[in-house]
C-alpha cells in the first residue's frame, strides 16, 4: 500500500522579513561531570561544554544576544546584513547566528587568517569573506569605513558586530553561569565553589560576573581568569594597579589575543571583595591541556580553551587558587572551546611541547591520558 507523502511545508515567511526573527542563535550546552578530570585534579571537575554551541564556542551566546537586540529595535520588515571583522571565533559566531536568522553575513578579515578559519567561515554560511590588511584593526577599518559604508549608500540596513566590548554582549554570555546554576541545582549538587573561565577582551568574565552578581553568588565563588604568557592584558593590569595596554601580543592563543581589556572586566576584577583571581600560564601548558582534553575526554578545543583544562593537572588548580582544593569541592571549567583546532595541530603541540609533561607528578595510571602518552 501506497503511503502518501507529505508535502512540504511552506516556507515560514515571505521574503521581506526575516525567517526566524526571534530564534535563538545559541543552544542549553551539558553540564558534564569528567572522571578523569577530577582524578587528576583531585576534586570535583564540571565541564560547561561550550565547545558544543553552533558555533563552536560560547561567543554565540554574547554575540547572538547581541544581533537579537539589533534586531528588536529595527522596524519588523527590516532585513539587516550582518557584518564582522573577525577572522575568529566572534566572526564564525556572527555567521552562524546570522544563517540562524535568516539574515546574510559578510566577515573581514586580515590576510593573517588561516585557511582552515576562512573554510569555516564559508561552511557556515557567510555571504561573503573578505580579506583586507595586515592586522584586524586593518581589516576592522576597512569593513567600517569602506564595505558598511557601501551597504548603507545602497539603502542597506547594516548591523556591526563587536567582538568582545558591548554589555549585550556580556549580557548573552552571563546565560553560560545562569544555566550552570540552574543545572547543578537540578542535580542536587548546590552551587559551584570555583569558576575557571579564559580572558581575552574580557567579555566571557564579564558575563560570568554578571551571572554570579544577578545570583548572588559573587561573594561565595572563587573564579579564575586565566590568561596565556604573551596576551596577559587583564594580568598586567591587575599589577599595574590601572588598566593598560600590553605592547604587543606573542601569545600563540590568538583567541586571547586582546591588548587592553573592557574596563569593565578589569572593574569586576578589582573591585572591593572581588573574589577573581588573575592566573597565567605559558602556551605550552595551553597546548597539554588540548590534548589531554582529547585523550581523557574526546573532546577537541583550541589553545585559549585549553588554558583552562591545563589547570586540572598536575597540582595547577592549587597553585592557581593558592590554597589546598578539598575532594568535595565543585569546580566548573567553562569549556569555551574554539574552532582553531585541528587533529593535526593537536598533533604539532604534542611534538613541539610535549616536553612540559616530564618530570610530572604521576598518579599511577588513574587518568588516562597519562597512560596513553608517547614515550618520548
Ligand atoms: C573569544 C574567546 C575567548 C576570550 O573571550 P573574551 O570575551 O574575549 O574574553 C576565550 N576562548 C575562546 C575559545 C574564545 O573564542
Amino acid at each position: 500500500m501506497a503511503v502518501p507523502i507529505q508535502p512540504p511545508s511552506p516556507p515560514a515567511s515571505g521574503t521581506t522579513s526575516p525567517k526566524q526573527q526571534h530564534a535563538q542563535p545559541w543552544i542549553t550546552t551539558p553540564l558534564k561531570e569528567s572522571a578523569a578530570l577530577s582524578k587528576a585534579a583531585g576534586c570535583r571537575i564540571f565541564l560547561k561544554l561550550e565547545n558544543l554551541q553552533p558555533s563552536g564556542s560560547f561567543k554565540s551566546r554574547g554575540i547572538g544576544h547581541y544581533i537579537l537586540r539589533r534586531l528588536a529595535a529595527l522596524p519588523p520588515s527590516t532585513r539587516p546584513h550582518i557584518f564582522s571583522s573577525s577572522g575568529g571565533n566572534a566572526g564564525l559566531a556572527a555567521v552562524h547566528a546570522s544563517t540562524a536568522l535568516g539574515l546574510p553575513a559578510t566577515v573581514c578579515v586580515p590576510l593573517s587568517t588561516k585557511p582552515l578559519m576562512i573554510s569555516k567561515l564559508h561552511a557556515a554560511g557567510a555571504l561573503d569573506v573578505v580579506a583586507h590588511g595586515a592586522a584586524w584593526a586593518e581589516a576592522d577599518a576597512h569593513l567600517r569605513e569602506v564595505i558598511i559604508k557601501e551597504h548603507e549608500a545602497k539603502g542597506g540596513v547594516a548591523i556591526y558586530t563587536p567582538p568582545f566590548d558591548h554589555p549585550d554582549i556580556w549580557t548573552g554570555n552571563s546565560t553560560v553561569v545562569k544555566e550552570v546554576a540552574a543545572q547543578m541545582q537540578e542535580s542536587g549538587d548546590g552551587a559551584p565553589d570555583v569558576l575557571i573561565c579564559s580572558v581575552g577582551g574580557g567579555g566571557l568574565l564579564n558575563g560570568v560576573m554578571e551571572g554570579l552578581d544577578s545570583l548572588d553568588l559573587s561573594s561565595s565563588v572563587d573564579v579564575l581568569a586565566v590568561e596565556t604568557a604573551g596576551a596577559e592584558s587583564l594580568a598586567a593590569s591587575m599589577s599595574a594597579g590601572s588598566l593598560i595596554s600590553l605592547p604587543k601580543i606573542t601569545s600563540q592563543a590568538t583567541s586571547l589575543g586582546a591588548v587592553r581589556v573592557a574596563s569593565k572586566a578589569f572593574e569586576y576584577a578589582t573591585r572591593e571583595g572581588s573574589r577573581v583571581r588573575s592566573f597565567v600560564l605559558p602556551d605550552a601548558e595551553a597546548a597539554m591541556g588540548c590534548w589531554r582534553l582529547a585523550d581523557d575526554e574526546r573532546l577537541m578545543v583550541e589553545l585559549a580553551c585549553g588554558v583552562n583544562v591545563a589547570l586540572c593537572y598536575d597540582g595547577r588548580l592549587e597553585k592557581a587558587l593558592g590554597r589546598k582544593v578539598r575532594p568535595e569541592e565543585k569546580v566548573v571549567v567553562v569549556l569555551c572551546g574554539g574552532s582553531n583546532v585541528t587533529a593535526e595541530m593537536l598533533h604539532q603541540w604534542r611534538e613541539e611541547f610535549g616536553w612540559i609533561e616530564k618530570g610530572m607528578p604521576e598518579t599511577g595510571g588513574k587518568v588516562p591520558s597519562e597512560v596513553v602518552k608517547p614515550v618520548v
